[in-house]
């Protein structure tokens, strides 16, 4: 289980970068991606219309998704609004925080709505997540010189439990941050671990350690765990929820969605990242799809790069937690976070040219 962390543990530097970032106004200024036709086509001749619907910027999908060479089916019965493009699948479903895309789900900050008829989605929820997926060579690259693996828990903290079967989680994330960190020794990159043995590391000191290495990426690796005995079992994948917009946790929003912090600056790659992360372990484990999701985990927050927190299965399921007590399953976990890592730095653009 990832933990939310005290704000009171933050360095001073942090603060002084979330009282910047305070500063940086609005939350969406005109649709980065719309800038350019997609491809050999030409752009709708209208821009899509954009309207406030219970305060919340929304945009017109189909016209946003026809600009980008997406083809509309929409039903207004069942409120499914599918939109394609070669193998590209998205679907909204009116009223539903849900989404599909590529067969993943993937959790909106807004449920998508109807305005007069027709299917909108919230503008940030597309500018932030949903557009950088689709169109990583839109998302300026940033060379990965350093990957920091965070495997979670340690010491005193044994994170979630299997009692019956005598597991923690804490036994388990640094196993698999070892087995990635083997993988990732191959590659152009530094790779750097938060711990390497069985000791407590407090979330901001993690945090810290990953900004003092100047990690380009930050990998947290987590299994999560309910009451014993329940059915629940799968993959979940995280990524910071963006600046004005409700973790997925939450039923509305509050005061804590109007900060920015130091992991904001990142939210297009951190989106890249965390499809590429969420893609690759339910192909690897064929676990059940428990959804790609944000929040505004403590360590997500802090951390000044692409992050991602996995929680790759629930120990607290029998048959799940049997599955991760094997070596090979935890190398399965790693091979899957390590192909996300190539996939994700195959997928972005060109980094930005300087005048
Ligand atoms: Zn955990």
């Amino acid at each position: 289980m990832p933990i939310l962390g005290f704000f009171s543990r933050a360095p001073r530097a942090i603060w002084a970068g979330l009282v910047l970032l305070a500063l940086v106004p609005g939350p969406v200024s005109g649709n980065l991606f719309a800038a350019g036709p997609a491809s050999g086509r030409q752009p709708a001749s209208r821009p899509p219309s954009t309207v406030k619907l219970g305060g919340i910027g929304y945009i017109d999908a189909r016209a946003q998704f026809a600009q980008l060479g997406y083809k509309a089916a929409y039903r207004p019965d069942s409120g499914v609004l599918t939109l394609r493009s070669g193998a590209s699948e998205v679907v909204f479903t009116v009223g539903s925080r849900e989404a599909r895309l590529n067969g993943l789900r993937l959790f909106l900050g807004e449920p998508a709505q109807a305005h007069k008829g027709a299917p909108y989605v919230a503008t940030i929820d597309l500018e932030r997540f949903i557009l950088p997926i689709l169109r990583p060579s839109r998302v300026s690259r940033k060379p990965i010189r350093t990957i920091v693996i965070d495997a979670v828990h340690g010491g005193n903290d044994s994170g979630t439990r299997n009692q019956a079967r005598k597991l923690n989680e804490k036994t388990f994330t640094l196993d698999v941050a070892k087995r990635l960190q083997t993988l990732l020794a191959g590659g152009p990159w530094q790779v750097r671990m938060t711990r390497t043995d069985d000791r407590f590391i407090e979330l901001s000191d993690r945090a810290e350690f990953a900004n003092n290495a100047k990690a380009d990426l930050f990998i947290s690796i987590h299994f999560n765990a309910v009451a014993a005995g329940s059915d629940v079992r799968g993959t979940e994948t995280y990524v910071l929820t963006p600046q004005f917009q409700r973790s997925t946790s939450s039923a509305k929003s509050g005061p804590e969605d109007k900060v920015a912090y130091p992991g904001n600056r990142h939210d297009a790659r951190s989106a890249v990242l965390g499809y590429h992360m969420h893609r690759q372990l339910l192909a690897k484990l064929k676990s059940e799809d428990r959804g790609y999701k944000r929040a505004r985990f403590a360590v997500l927050r802090l951390v000044d790069s692409p992050g991602v927190l996995v929680e790759a299965g629930y120990l607290s399921n029998d048959g799940e937690a049997a599955k991760i007590a094997n070596a090979g399953y935890r190398g399965d976990i790693a091979e899957a976070l390590f192909a996300a890592v190539q996939a994700y730095d195959a997928s972005l653009g060109a980094p930005p040219t300087k005048p």
